[in-house]
């Protein structure tokens, strides 16, 4: 009896270092896949609102506590799209179901030359049976989610791209950039059609230090009640 408690110990400490790695400086347990929101880096949609954080009081200039006020667009940094954004009645943030946005979750890298994802580059790849696809382009090779430049240019998901990730029922689809729709299209296809789905999309997520495989994806976007849209809390744990 004695030898089985002191195994059990043993098997708990052992649990219990192996859930500290993170913690502990070691092997990372999550991947923030996060960009930081800061006006000086963070870049924001073209004709999007400004971000603005302000200190109201701040115990460094001699006041008795710090607080802050924050003024921002729904889509800024790292964010979630609802339904909402492009369907009428469609699901609001708070309503998107967070079993869509916590699950296995695969990273498909892009080539830099492919701005366009189109089904043709969707099919090179492997991403069927993946429950959620997260997509690392161009924008995270260049770098620009921690750049404040507004780049055009972005690798986006082209409309026959968005119908097969549709149909075969995926649960969230991502992107590495403040939009996941052609910069300039003529229409919103490609968020209509996932969007249309229940699909909700994440945008802005920092993948430069990403690789492509499976991962866990914990995407939590602020829940705004009644709004189509709102900041999120993104990690990634290799599977
Ligand atoms: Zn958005």
């Amino acid at each position: 009896m004695r030898l089985l408690v002191l195994c059990l110990c043993a098997a708990t400490v052992a649990c219990a270092s192996a859930s500290n790695r993170g913690s502990s400086g070691a092997a990372p347990t999550y991947i923030d896949v996060t960009v930081t929101l800061d006006a000086s880096t963070t870049p924001v949609y073209e004709g999007d609102a400004p971000m603005r954080f302000e200190f109201l009081k701040e115990m460094r200039r001699g006041d008795p506590l710090t607080l802050s006020a924050y003024s921002l667009g729904a889509h800024s940094g790292t964010h979630v799209d609802a339904p909402m954004h492009f369907v009428a009645n469609g699901a609001s943030i708070d309503q998107v179901p967070l079993d869509r946005l916590i699950g296995p979750a695969r990273v498909i890298e892009i080539a830099d030359d492919i701005q366009a994802i189109t089904a043709a580059e969707l099919g090179k790849h492997d991403w069927r049976g993946a429950p959620r696809i997260l997509f690392r382009t161009r924008s995270s090779i260049r770098g620009w989610m921690t750049s404040p430049l507004f780049h055009r240019d972005f690798a986006y998901i082209a409309p026959d791209a968005a119908q097969l990730l549709a149909d075969a029922n995926v649960q969230l689809v991502g992107i590495d950039y403040l939009s996941a729709e052609q910069f300039g299209a003529s229409a919103p296809r490609a968020h209509q059609i996932l969007l249309g789905k229940g699909i909700p999309i994440v945008e802005g997520l920092l993948l430069t230090n990403v690789h492509g495989g499976d991962y866990d994806l914990m995407v939590l976007p602020m829940k705004v009640g009644g709004h189509e849209g709102a900041p999120a809390r993104a990690v990634l744990r290799r599977r």
